[in-house]
Formats: structure tokens, sequence, C-alpha cells
């Protein structure tokens, strides 16, 4: 009976793991088509300073599927096509479109906004990477100052002594580099201060639980002391409430991004959004 039981629920698994399996393998071939039919586009969320004025937006890639009738999330297909190879086509189609986007914006508000671009590992790892990055700014005639790199954790497995030199290589050119999901990942302390990074992103995982969990507000807290003591802007993602937003300004958090300020928006939804409220230059 039990080795029945045992084979039954073998069987049952290595079916699980093929539908998985097909379901991945129809999934790329969607997103290659996807790609091609421009069923991608991007949303971007404002981030705001301790005043309240939007300074930035983040890029986030949105896939509106007509395979699958519905939006696909990013959190699983970014994560296909870094391991299908897809991601450094699929990064540079993502940085041409946001870049696109608000160097039009900025044209029409006559204003110029800080775009944070999320960068995956297999992106940052392609040999053309800063390359790419330097012609699509040299389209779009954006300047290297107003581009921020989100960049997590997880790209410090690979090569340090390819990632370093490079990160500050991108530093050099005047881009900022924001270390995305703080907390989250593969992270080291120590590392942290010698890295070239401008901004500390606290996860919403985080700031979900400051105002319910002491522990989880005694961390930020921390975490925010220790980047400011190396000279970072600490932004909090995912603030949705005027009570985070509060302790976070209290614990001295001096950027936010979230649903409490906007949630993100299409380019146009954007333009309206920024039109009837202040920001910076
Ligand atoms: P992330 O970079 O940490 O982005 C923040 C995520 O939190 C976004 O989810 C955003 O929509 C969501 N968010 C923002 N404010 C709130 C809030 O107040 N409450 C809650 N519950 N969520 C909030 P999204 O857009 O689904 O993206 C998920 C992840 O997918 C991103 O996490 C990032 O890792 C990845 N991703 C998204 N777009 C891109 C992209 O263009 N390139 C790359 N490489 N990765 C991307
Ligand atoms: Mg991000
Ligand atoms: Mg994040
Ligand atoms: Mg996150």
């Amino acid at each position: 009976y039990t080795s029945k039981k045992i084979k039954n629920s073998a069987h049952i698994f290595a079916n699980e793991m093929q539908e998985g399996f097909l379901k991945n393998i129809t999934m790329e071939q969607e997103l290659r088509k996807a790609i091609k039919n421009n069923e991608l586009f991007m949303v971007y969320q404002p981030q705001v300073d301790t005043q309240g004025n939007v300074f930035g937006v983040e890029a986030l890639v949105r896939w509106n599927s007509t395979a699958f009738g519905k939006l696909v999330p990013p959190d699983q297909f970014i994560p296909l096509a870094e391991a299908t190879g897809l991601m450094p086509k699929l990064g540079r189609l993502i940085f041409e479109t946001a870049c696109y986007d608000i160097a039009a914006l900025e044209q029409e508000l006559k204003r110029s906004l800080q775009i944070s671009l999320n960068v995956s590992v297999r992106q940052f790892m392609d040999p053309l990477f800063l390359e790419d990055l330097l012609n699509i700014l040299d389209k779009t005639d954006l300047h290297t100052l107003n581009i921020t790199l989100e960049v997590t954790e997880n790209l410090f497995i690979e090569e340090l002594h390819y990632i370093v030199p490079l990160l500050e290589k991108i530093k050099s050119l005047g881009i900022q580099i924001s270390m995305d999901d703080f907390g989250t990942g593969y992270s080291s302390l120590s590392m942290l201060r010698q890295l070239p990074i401008d901004e500390l992103k606290i996860d919403k995982s985080f700031v979900y639980t400051i105002d319910k969990d002491e522990t989880s507000a005694k961390m930020v807290q921390n975490i925010i002391t220790i980047g400011k003591n190396l000279n970072m802007h600490i932004l909090a993602e995912g603030v949705e409430t005027q009570e985070q937003k509060e302790l976070l300004t209290a614990f001295g958090c001096d950027r936010f991004q979230g649903y409490y300020f906007s949630k993100p928006l299409n380019k146009e939804a954007l333009l309206a959004f920024l039109k009837s409220s202040a920001f910076y230059m």
C-alpha cells in the first residue's frame, strides 16, 4: 500500500513537473511572440521626497498577453526571460521604451525626472550592457545624471571582479545606483561598504509590517541608520498608508514610493498625474 502510494504521488509529481515544464515552454514561445507583437508596455510609479514632490519614476514592465488573455506579472516572465537567454534583448527593449516615453514626457512638461530602471542579473552581465544603455541615452537625449539603475543583491553572487569595476565605471558616468529589495537577498554589510551605491530601497515586505511588528520596525530603523551613515538615500517601497509614511519619515527615510502616493501609471496617466502635482527639476 505504502509503496503504491509513493508511486502514485511520484507519478502525480512527475505530471506536475511536466505541466510546469510545458507551461514554461508555452510561456517562453508566447513571450518571444509578445516582444515582436508589441504586447509589452511600460508603467511608471512616482517616487517622492520628504516634501511630497515627485523627483522620479520607477519603470515597470507589463505584458498584456492575448494568448493567456490577461496581464502576466513580471515576477513570472522576467525570471523566465533570465533563464532562457531572452533577457538581454528584453532588457534593452524595456530601457529603450522607458527612455523614449520619459524623454517625450519631459519635453511636454519642460522638466526633467529621475528614471529608475530595474536591471536583472543576466542583463547586467551581458557584455554589451553599458554600451547599449549609453546608445539609448544618446538617441533619446537623456542625461546619465537622470538615470538610476536598480540592481538586486542577487547580482553579487556573480563575479565581483567583473561587477564592482563595472558599477564604478557606471557611477563615474553620473548614473546612480540603487540597491533594490534590500534585506531580502544575498547580502553582506561589509560588501555594502565597498560598493558605489547611492540609494538603498527598503523592500516592501519590511514596510508592510513596520507599523505592526516591533522587530520589523527596529530592523528598518537600523537599515536606515546604516545607509545614512554611508551617505546613501533611503527609499521605502510599497508605502500604502500615512502611518507607514510618518514612521519612515521619523526614522530618517528620505524617499518614498507606493500606492499611498500613486500606483504605477501608463505614460498618459503619468503625464496627467504630473500636470496636477508639483514636482522637481
Ligand atoms: P520591484 O523592482 O521591487 O518593484 C516594486 C514592485 O512593487 C512592483 O511590482 C510595484 O508595482 C509594486 N508596488 C509598488 N507600490 C506598491 C504598494 O504600495 N503595495 C504593493 N503591494 N506593491 C507595490 P511589479 O510591477 O509587479 O514588479 C515586480 C517585480 O518584477 C519588480 O520588483 C522587479 O523585480 C520585476 N520587474 C518589474 N519590471 C521590471 C523591468 O522592467 N525589468 C526587470 N529586470 N525587472 C522588472
Ligand atoms: Mg525595482
Ligand atoms: Mg523593489
Ligand atoms: Mg520588490
